[in-house]
Formats: C-alpha cells, structure tokens, sequence
C-alpha cells in the first residue's frame, strides 16, 4: 500500500521513522535501516547528498558540483521503505509527535514520526562578528562553493583589466582565514591554480604572483594533528608560495582588505578582494529548534546533549547524531556522523523488533588527513603518520571509497589525472552576475560591482 509523505510515510501501522538531514549521518542513518520493518521519510533541504570533503574541488575549479552531490533520491532509490521530501524542518512539536516543513514553494506541510532522526550539520560561526559574514565567506555548502570559485576566477579575470599595479595586486591577494584542514586545503589548491595551472592564460596579470594569504590565531597550522605532520604541511604549503601567518586575528574586514593583529599586538591592513572564512563552526538552526522543544542542553558550539545512544534524554524516541550532538567531547567528523548516524538506526531497529538495544556509541577513530598539495598529504592513524606522497594516495584511497555513486567515483579519478597528473582545471565556468547589494558599499564597491562574479560563499572547529 502506497503512502503519503504528509503521514510520515504510515501505512497499517509501520512505524515511521523520520530523518531531517541528509548528509554523512542522516544516509548512513538511512542505510542502516534498510531492511528495517518501518517506513522512512527522509527529509532535506537541498535536493543532494553533499560531500563535504570535497567542496575545496569545487570551488576551486576541480571537481563539478555533481560529482561531490548526487541527488538524494538517485542515492536511495533503491531503497523500497525510503521516500524523500525536499523541505526545510521549521519546527518540531514532540507532543504530537509532527514536523512542520516549509517546502520548496514556500508552502507549510507538515509529516508525523514515531522516531526520529536529527542530523543537520553544522553552518559557518563568526565567534560574534557576524557582519565579517557579507565580507569573508564561508564553504558550507554546494552554494557557497559556487559562489566561492565565481569570485576566485573573477579576481584573475579583474586583474587582468586592470591597469593600476596596487589595485591588480589586491584583486590577486586571497586572504584564508583558519588554518584547520579547510583553510590549508584551500590555500594550497589557490597556491597550486595561480602557480601552476593558470600558467599562460592571461597576457597583463601575471597568475603566479597571486599572494595567498593564511592566517590562524592559533599557534600552529593543522592543530588537531601532531607537531611533525604540522611541520610538513608548512613546509608544502611554503613550497606553493603560502604565506602562513599564525597567532594571528582577524580584527576588521571590509570591502577590499582584511585587518589583522599579531602575537605582539602590531595591527595591519592588507589589500584583499578575495577572502575566505574556514575558521568556525556552530550547530545547525535545527538544534536549537530541538533544545527548545525538549529542554535538552547545549554546548557552546549550540550542539544538543545527547545520551550514549545518541538520543536525548526526555525523548528516546528522538535521536541527534553528527555534527549536531554533543557526546563525549566527539569532534566534528564525517566518520564521526556515519557511525552515530548508523548506531541510531540500530537502536530503533532493535526497539520495534523486541530485541534488547545495542551497547552504549562508542566512535571508532579511523584516523584523519588533509591534502595539502597536489601531490602532497598528511594523515594520521592509530598513531601512525603519514605525509608526502604516501599520505596522498591514502588520501586519495580513503575520498574515492566514501565518495558516493560508481560513476561519481570513475569521472572524479578522471578530473583529479586531469589536474593533478596534466595542470587543467575543467570546472570554470563562472556565473556573469554582479555584487549583491551587501556587497557592494564601501571603498571596493566599483571594483566589487563590475566583477564578473562576486561571491559570497569549514569544518575547522569541527575538529575539537
Ligand atoms: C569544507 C568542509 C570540509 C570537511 N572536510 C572533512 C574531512 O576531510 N574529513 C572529515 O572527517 N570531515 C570533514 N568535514 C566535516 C564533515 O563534512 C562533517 O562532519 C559531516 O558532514 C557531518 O555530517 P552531518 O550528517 O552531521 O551533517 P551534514 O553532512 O552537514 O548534513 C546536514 C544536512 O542537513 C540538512 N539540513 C540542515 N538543516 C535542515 C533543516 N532544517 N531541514 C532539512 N534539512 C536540513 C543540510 O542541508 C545538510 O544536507 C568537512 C566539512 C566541511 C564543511
């Protein structure tokens, strides 16, 4: 018997499950309940499942969008007791058990569960300087990758028209800020394109004297991982042209630069039209819509308490896995998200079949990497550690068996031979579209306004 989305999916008296999010948890949540008697609503604001990962590659130029973001449907059709809604959860009545839903028309709908899944991620914080957000983006999401290569293709093609040597050199300054895995596989992707695969494509800019510009208040790049593997990625990156400055904060942005204070309290401005937030992070809205509703407790990052079976404690029918749950200090990782995404659908599987529930979450560390170069990685696992070449092909192992879909898999080994073997970027295209409003005050308001992209656009927090 079909059923109707507006139920949850109900038919004779199947439980419903629901699953708001379908990133790395809510999938895996999913897939976990595949041969489950319950019938699962899927719930996304977006119509892919995104992989994070790998966002840099795209806005970069590496990788298209459809590569790292198969629709969630093709993901799960396969999967008879699935159905998806795209939507966006704007409230939870946990009473009546029912979602309320804004759908992709702007109209109200709304779903009911007798389970519940809550796996919405993470979005950008700006530790309280929220007004940095119109001048220094974040990357996020598929969007702001988009957003995000418009503006670094668009700061090549104004240097290019431009005949004043300052102004072409703030239109070639890209200034990252956040020196976890994000920022420093971002400023090495920037350091490989203006060095290496932009070379000969312009006639009055010079790529190769773009300044990348990395800055971190923290002491040392790649924090989470140890001093050694640190160390290599500051030498990598310092081969690509990097300039890494760290104990150093960002205290002002504006149109056209970026203002910093080092460790010995000296303050500078540095001419910039590209900059990059990959500093913070804070919990998806979607948490704090569930602390409300249930009184569950949230840390300073906004994450829900959760208890070790990753549901929160008034309500075992409602669970809060990845990115989104605050358990035992666990960072912000997509195998982080995976495993508590599964261990919840365990738990519900075991509940409807009678049978006694699994033992309490408990997160299996499969280690962590970073690319930092072409041909250059480092990753950490189980105290071994890796950097070089070795680190990139376990890199390059580990994205190609998470990355989701065969055919994904075979056109992204070709894309990275494209780049990393030749020096082409395929994915360049940008869009011809003008500063949105907010961008376009203050003193780089002309320059904003008559670039041919300009954009908007982490997971360093995510991390610890
Ligand atoms: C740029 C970047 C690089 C990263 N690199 C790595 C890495 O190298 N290794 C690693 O382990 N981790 C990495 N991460 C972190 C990793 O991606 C996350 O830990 C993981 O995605 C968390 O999974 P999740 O399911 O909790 O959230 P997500 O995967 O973020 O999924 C959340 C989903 O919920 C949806 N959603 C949110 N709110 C609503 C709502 N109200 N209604 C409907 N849908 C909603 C969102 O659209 C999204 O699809 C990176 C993250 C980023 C952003």
């Amino acid at each position: 018997m079909r059923s109707s989305a507006a139920d949850g999916g109900s038919a004779g008296g199947v439980h419903r499950v629901a699953i708001v999010g379908c990133g790395f948890g809510g999938l895996f949540a999913a897939k976990a309940l595949r041969r489950a008697d319950v019938t699962i609503t899927v719930v996304e604001q977006t119509n892919h499942h995104l992989f994070a990962p790998l966002l840099y590659q795209v806005a970069t130029g590496i990788l298209s969008s459809g590569e790292i973001a198969p629709a969630v449907r093709d993901v799960l059709r396969g999967q008879r007791n699935a159905a998806v809604v795209l939507g966006q959860v704007t409230d939870i009545d946990v009473t009546t058990r029912r979602l309320a839903l804004r759908a992709p028309d702007g109209s109200a709908r709304s779903i009911g569960y007798d389970s519940l899944i809550l796996a919405g991620g993470v979005t950008t914080s700006y530790f309280g300087n929220d007004r940095f957000e119109q001048w220094a983006p974040g990357m996020k999401t598929l969007e702001d990758a988009h957003r995000l290569r418009d503006r670094i293709f668009g700061a090549f093609e104004m240097a290019e028209w431009e005949p004043d040597g300052a102004k072409r050199g703030a239109w070639l300054t890209f200034a990252v800020v956040g020196a976890g895995p994000t920022g420093v596989e971002l400023a090495g992707q920037l350091g490989e394109l203006a060095r290496r695969s932009l070379a000969g494509n312009f006639r009055n800019c010079d790529p190769a004297s773009a300044r990348i510009v990395l800055f971190d208040a923290g002491e040392r790049i790649l924090p989470t991982f140890s001093e050694r593997l640190s160390r290599r990625a500051t030498a990598a990156l310092e081969r690509l042209g990097v300039e890494i400055h760290v104990r150093t904060t960002v205290t002002d942005l504006d149109a056209d630069s970026i203002s910093v204070r080092d460790a010995a309290g000296a303050q500078r401005t540095i001419p910039a039209m590209t900059r990059i937030w990959a500093a913070g992070v804070r919990a998806a809205p979607l948490a704090s819509l569930i602390a409300q509703a249930t009184g569950a407790r949230t840390d300073r990052l906004g994450r829900v308490a959760v208890t070790a079976d990753c549901s929160i404690a008034s309500h075992p029918e409602i669970f809060v896995v990845g990115d989104m749950m605050d358990l035992a200090g666990l960072p912000g990782l997509a195998e982080v998200a995976m495993q508590s995404g599964a261990h919840a659908a365990k738990v519900i599987s075991a509940r409807i079949e009678g049978r006694s529930e699994p033992p309490p979450f408990r997160y299996r560390d499969f280690g962590t990497m970073a690319a930092v170069s072409r041909t250059s990685d480092v990753a950490s696992f189980r105290g071994l550690q890796f950097s070089g070449r070795v680190g990139w092909l376990i890199w390059l192992f580990v994205h190609l068996v998470f990355l989701t879909g065969f055919k994904n898999r075979v056109t992204t080994v070709i894309s990275w031979a494209v780049t990393f073997v030749g020096r082409a970027r395929t994915e360049r295209s940008i869009s011809a579209r003008y500063a949105e409003p907010s961008r376009t005050a203050g003193a780089g308001a002309a320059l904003h306004s008559a670039a041919t992209n300009v954009v908007t656009g982490d997971r360093d927090g995510h991390e610890g």
